[in-house]
């Protein structure tokens, strides 16, 4: 009879990657996942400790999981169990095995460890790092994300350390799998019927420096992929804008399918505030690399993230930030609030700006996004694009017609505006179609199909 288990998914693109890999690895030992908690023997939380906030979320997630199954057993994985196993084992006796993910395929031991756990004690298994085994069910694993799309992680770890970011600590260094790896399991993910292949890392400019002692492979991986036959998208996700591979723009320029879509996380537009976050870039460096890849591609992308409120964020500095958002006129932004984390050079820096200044700097960045973002919308109402459909919307169904949630190439997954068609012949999720983009409601567009 096999065992059941149930995997609760927490944190970002590479942590559900982990846990797609977690959910292959008890799939090829027998193990079945079961949608329902409540008939699992075993409950997997794949936390998140990228940020207090986060870290918070997975443990009131675990605590919810104790209360309402006092007698399952629990495996905390993820990250925030990778980066405080000792602390968590002596104060989170909720968890019966805490698991770290170094090395995943051991999650088949440690959910037979967790399963066999007296009650009273929590354990724990956080084993060394390896590289990512050729054995892996990478290509052949379950996938968490919507139908068409997926997320192929081509490295572990960072070696970017900027000073408010606890990854490289728990992720470790910089480690790229190998080019053929990733292109192997692409190709097992285009056979499988995807269309889009999400290409994540903490930092993909840095994909192969770990091996090239600096140089970039992230051009060759690109034209390793342009080599694979067929009709589907490559979307590259956070790129270091210091660490920015140009060579890339061209490939795309000859590639239709290597989007031109480019996640940037510049953080901050004042020099002062890169300098102490450990960035090499200027304002003036990053719009010059904004204006490069929109003269190299005009039909660009460019999405951001920005941190408002760290150490040291004078009214001076944040007009910076403020005057480089102007000036970068980018697609999509998402703002955050500085967090102090533990472990991370920034911890100690000062001085600290308190929590409602940096939240009234984020309120105004969101604000000043809006119309910027609705006005690079606006640009492609009219214009007839290739959209992938996702699925129909619950609730939006007539006699003869439904309404399907899709996105476009300038659209990732989870982070981006949508894209909504109606239509009265049926849509296959994760399938392409072409229309005609004829309305904009917010950040969402509305495409009509063409005959
Ligand atoms: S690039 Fe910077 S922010 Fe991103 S994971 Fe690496 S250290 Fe953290």
């Amino acid at each position: 009879m096999s065992l059941g288990y149930y995997l609760d998914p927490l944190g970002c693109a590479k942590n559900q990657v982990d846990a797609e890999t977690m959910m292959g690895f008890l799939q090829e030992a027998g193990w079945v996942a079961v949608a329902d908690p409540a008939e699992a023997d075993l409950i997997i939380i794949n936390s998140c400790g990228f940020i207090e906030k986060a870290k918070q979320e997975s443990i009131n997630t675990l605590l919810e999981y104790r209360q309402t199954y006092p007698d399952k057993k629990i495996v905390l994985a993820g990250c925030l169990a990778q980066g405080y196993a000792q602390e968590l084992s002596a104060a989170l006796p909720e968890a019966d095995l805490i698991f770290g993910n170094r090395d995943l395929a051991k999650i088949t031991q440690a959910a037979a460890l967790a399963l066999s756990s007296p009650e009273v004690s929590c354990r724990v298994l956080v084993p060394a790092a390896i590289p990512a085994p050729d054995t892996s069910p990478l290509g052949r694993r379950p996938l968490l994300s919507l139908p068409g799309s997926a997320y192929i992680k081509i490295a572990e770890g960072c070696d970017n350390h900027c000073t408010f970011c606890g990854i490289p600590r728990i992720r470790g260094p910089l480690q790229s799998r190998s080019l053929s790896q990733v292109v192997d399991e692409c190709r097992e993910l285009l056979d499988r019927g995807i269309k889009e292949l999400c290409l994540i890392g903490q930092d993909l400019g840095s994909y192969g420096t770990d091996r090239t002692g600096g140089v970039s492979e992230l051009p060759q991986l690109l034209k390793a992929l342009s080599q694979v036959e067929g009709r589907f998208w490559v979307r590259m996700l956070y790129l270091h804008p210091d660490k920015f591979p140009l060579p890339i723009l061209e490939l795309i320029r000859q590639d239709p399918r290597l989007l031109p879509y480019f996640d940037l996380p510049f953080q901050h537009g004042a020099s002062k505030i890169l300098r102490a976050m450990n960035r090499q870039g200027t304002g003036e460096s990053y719009l010059a690399l904004i204006q490069h890849i929109r003269a190299m591609l005009p039909d660009a992308t460019i999405r951001s993230t920005f941190l408002t409120g760290f150490p040291g964020e004078t009214e001076k500095d944040f007009q910076g930030l403020l005057h480089f958002q102007g000036q970068a006129q980018l697609d999509w932004v998402g703002c955050f609030t500085y967090s102090r984390e533990e472990h991370t050079p920034a911890y100690s820096m000062k001085p600290r700006i308190p929590r409602n200044i940096a939240a009234a700097r984020q309120r105004l960045i969101e604000t000043r996004q809006i119309p910027i973002t609705e006005k690079r919308l606006d640009r492609l109402v009219g214009t007839t694009l290739e959209a992938l459909v996702e699925e129909p919307v619950p609730g939006e169904e007539e006699p003869k017609r439904q309404v399907y949630q899709a996105r476009l190439r300038r659209q990732a997954p989870e982070v981006d505006g949508l894209t909504f068609i109606q239509s009265d012949t049926l849509l296959v999720p994760g399938t392409f179609v072409w229309g005609r983009i004829c309305t904009r409601h917010g950040f969402d567009l509305e495409l009509r199909l063409e005959d």
